[in-house]
């Protein structure tokens, strides 16, 4: 088989542990993963780009195997295309993911007959665990320290202060 470039493209406002467990699974499939940050100042991100590449490449460091972070503006088929990858991997939590995941799967699918979209499930612990909750429950000076990395927590602490 040709070697398995897997892109794992998202808003990540902020990682949260249930994006974490879906890139440890990733690794232990794909050759090489990029978590790729995408610009989609639509959602009014809290965290700049530069931010979210940071949090993750902090909340990663030290997991096993081939892992980069960037990030892209743009669609996604193309950044596939100049990256090489072949490989889309989502998220999939509760039956509520899955509407959305399969229309935007098939519309890439459509874009470009080559890349194939995969889905990973979390660890039952984060199947509830969204970033806007986790911003959420920061805001109002909550613990979130079971659902992010120290240092999201960090970050989410001196935003919301
Ligand atoms: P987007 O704005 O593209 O949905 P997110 O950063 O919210 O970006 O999520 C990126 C991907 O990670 C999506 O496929 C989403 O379903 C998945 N994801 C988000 N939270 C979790 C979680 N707790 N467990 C597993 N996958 C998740």
């Amino acid at each position: 088989m040709e070697e398995t470039i897997a892109v794992y493209p998202g808003t990540f406002d902020p990682v949260t542990r249930g994006h974490l467990d879906v890139i440890h699974r990733g690794l232990i499939i794909f050759k090489r993963l990029i978590v790729a940050v995408v610009n989609n100042p639509k959602k009014h991100p809290v965290f700049s780009i530069p931010e979210r590449v940071e949090m993750i490449q902090e909340s990663t460091a030290g997991m096993p195997g081939e892992l980069e972070v960037d990030s892209f503006d743009g669609l996604l088929v193309e950044y596939m295309r100049k990256r090489k990858a072949n490989v889309v991997l989502r998220g999939l939590r509760a039956i509520s993911d899955y509407e959305y995941e399969l229309e935007m799967a098939l519309t890439n699918r459509h874009l470009n007959e080559e890349v194939e979209t995969i889905f990973l499930t979390p660890s039952e612990k984060y199947i509830y665990l969204r970033a806007s909750t986790v911003r959420e429950i920061a805001s109002r000076n909550g613990d979130v320290s079971a659902f992010v990395t120290p240092n999201v927590e960090k970050r989410l602490i001196d935003f919301y202060r």
